[in-house]
């Protein structure tokens, strides 16, 4: 039989995308996302839908991802069905525009809803860092040693603060909102509750994943294997990204600075962190300098750390960085997922330094 071409009306088919392109096509100026994105209209945002998306102990995204195969399994069938009565052409054209509206509309709800905070001016220039310029060896080895220390020292008083999600949600609310404060931001409005997703947790365990955030529900996805002392930077990196750091490292530099503010059981969680992520941009030969002098509970942790990471399944951890390499990218990230490791850079700004040693009202200990 001939294909013939049966019209079928597909409304807002080709719309959808192009307003989603024109927004991404856009060079909108850092400060103008900054003014009146990031600070003006996304809290406003942040507080109506997380208020919402925490009233259930569900993980929306798994909700998300079941409606996505449901409605693509529909199509599926819709144009299964249509081959018989119309023929091939017509109804892969026919289901090719309904998967690009869908594509379409949730690339838009991503977009106004979150990602256009990756747009924003760069914590690490608003701090008073040469954005490009790497810190200089010594302020790397510094940070390391320092953090190796504070780590030792604090280390004991820590394992008294181990807890579930949701006490920890309580003792970090107080010094998220007072590190946000000191870097001159708005207040997170609405923490995110924290959330396990059932659906994600075995590719998370596979690609080495600890969290996410939602970007369209604006809710906090988390590990539910983490380790005791990997927990507080977990969730407040993604209570970070909840407050529009959508860049990485500037994520983990406020959730540093939040746990580092907290108590013992939040800042050693911090320190630990930066100890793993200098062991790899530490000049040569500093590091096992460095690791002679860790406590030895320290290297316990980061043992355990690596055998609940001897999980992972290579391919799968491998082809899932190449796919977020290429959203991060997509979103303008130059440096793709290398930029977690600008994290120190951060750290080393002026203005993150002043904001860790400001005395009124200071919580830390
Ligand atoms: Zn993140």
């Amino acid at each position: 039989m001939r294909p013939r071409l049966v019209k079928v009306r597909v409304r807002g088919w080709w719309l959808v995308p192009l307003v989603v392109a024109a927004i991404a096509a856009v060079p909108w100026p850092g400060w103008v996302i900054e003014t009146w994105y990031s600070r003006t209209v996304f809290p406003v945002i942040q507080r109506g839908v997380t208020s919402l998306s925490n009233l259930v102990s569900v993980a929306l995204i798994d909700v998300a991802l079941v409606l996505t195969a449901v409605c693509l399994v529909t199509i599926g069938i819709r144009c299964a069905r249509a081959v018989r009565s119309r023929g091939w052409f017509s109804a892969l054209w026919e289901s090719t525009r309904r998967i690009v509206r869908v594509a379409a509309v949730l690339a838009l709800l991503f977009l106004l809803a979150w990602g256009l905070n990756y747009r924003r001016v760069p914590l690490e220039l608003t701090l008073g860092g040469a954005p490009g310029i790497p810190p200089s060896p010594d302020a790397v080895v510094a940070l390391a040693r320092e953090a190796a220390r504070a780590a030792g020292d604090m280390r004991e008083a820590a394992q008294t603060h181990a807890a579930g999600f949701a006490d920890l949600a309580v003792r970090l609310e107080p010094a998220f909102q007072l590190a946000l404060q000191r870097l001159g931001q708005p207040p997170l409005w609405v923490a995110g509750r924290p959330k396990h997703s059932p659906v994600l947790t075995p590719f998370f365990t596979a690609a080495g994943v600890t969290g996410m955030v939602n970007p369209v529900a604006l809710e906090s996805i988390v590990h539910p294997a983490l380790l005791p002392f990997e927990r507080p930077m977990v969730l407040a990196h993604e209570w970070a990204h909840l407050a529009g750091f959508a860049d990485e490292a500037d994520a983990s530099a406020v959730a540093w600075l939040a746990c580092v503010l907290g108590d013992p059981g939040l800042a050693y969680s911090a320190h630990v962190s930066v100890v793993l992520e200098s062991a790899t941009v530490l000049p040569d030969g500093e590091w096992p300098v460095i690791r002679a002098t860790l406590d030895p509970g320290v290297v316990a942790d980061i043992r355990a750390l690596a055998t609940r990471l001897t999980r992972q399944q290579p391919v799968v951890r491998d082809t899932a960085l190449k796919v977020y390499d290429g959203y991060l990218k997509s979103n303008r990230v130059e440096d793709g997922v290398r930029s977690y490791s600008r994290m120190l850079r951060v750290l080393a700004t002026p203005g993150m330094r002043r904001a860790l040693h400001q005395a009124p009202g200071t919580m830390n200990q």
